[in-house]
């Protein structure tokens, strides 16, 4: 139902705007607002995507250390979803709405459950400022430039073309995130586990050891800020934090120990 609005609304404005002969980008932003419903959706289909090229290992200890980081974080309030990808790449990641995976790899990388901990965090952060959702409306606000040529070339060709803002919207989903918006994830990361009573040293000492082995260019590191200008943020941010939070436990010691036999 509000993917048929969104599309009667879009090409009701663009046939007003064409009409009025004042094409302004600015006037037409508004309609690339995305709801939380939307998001969700989008962010589910991108999931089904992802698990249908992957194996997906559910396991119930990230699932459970993850809601308890969702119960603390700044956006309980949706459904979130944790789940390990088999692969031995050092790399996790969030799609909208709430779906989360971290690689084998990257849990077999860290040595405490705070390094573990520090990055599951850090992708709740993206879901938690809307990361994806703020891609996905600058994406479909630059290609509504190109969509608006095509509609001016159909109808002086007096042809028609089918104009879907919904789909539109959707095509930003898999874009990388910006360097500030990996800042603000590092920062929102390390207050949810800080509050959810975790160390978040762990972020800086899996950031100092993954640059110490030279895979500073890793996946996970490729479209984020340095790991040592990272180190240097969380350290600055963390440093009256004081505590020691959880260091290790059993459950975190079997489940890399059940890994590492894959
Ligand atoms: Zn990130």
């Amino acid at each position: 139902m509000q993917t048929r609005n969104l599309q009667l609304k879009t090409i009701i404005s663009i046939c007003l705007i064409l009409l009025l002969g004042q094409v302004s980008l600015q006037a037409l932003a508004g309609i690339f607002r995305m709801t939380e419903q939307q998001e969700i959706r989008v962010g589910a289909q991108a999931a089904a995507q992802v698990e249908k090229k992957n194996r997906i290992l559910s396991n119930p200890y990230i699932e459970k250390i993850g809601q308890q980081l969702v119960a603390k974080s700044g956006r309980p309030n949706i459904q979130y979803r944790f789940r390990v990808v088999d692969s031995k790449e050092i790399n996790a990641f969030a799609l909208p709405g709430g779906f989360i995976y971290i690689n084998r790899g990257l849990i077999q990388a860290a040595d405490t459950e705070n390094e573990l901990v520090g990055v599951m965090a850090h992708e709740i952060g993206h879901v938690v400022a809307k990361h994806s959702v703020n891609q996905m409306e600058r994406s479909s606000k630059a290609q509504l430039g190109l969509t608006l040529a095509q509609l001016a070339l159909s109808r002086s060709r007096g042809g028609a073309t089918i104009f879907n803002g919904a789909q539109m919207l959707t095509q930003g989903v898999f874009l990388k995130f910006s360097r500030d918006q990996e800042r603000q994830a590092d920062r929102l990361g390390a207050e949810n586990m800080h509050s959810a009573g975790w160390n978040a040293k762990g972020l800086v000492t899996f950031f100092e050891k993954l640059a110490k082995k030279g895979q500073g260019n890793t996946a996970f590191f490729s479209s984020h800020p340095s790991p040592s200008e990272r180190v240097r943020n969380v350290s600055d941010l963390t440093q009256s934090w004081g505590g020691d939070g959880v260091v290790n436990t059993n459950d975190f010691n079997m489940v890399k120990a059940k890994l590492a036999e894959m």
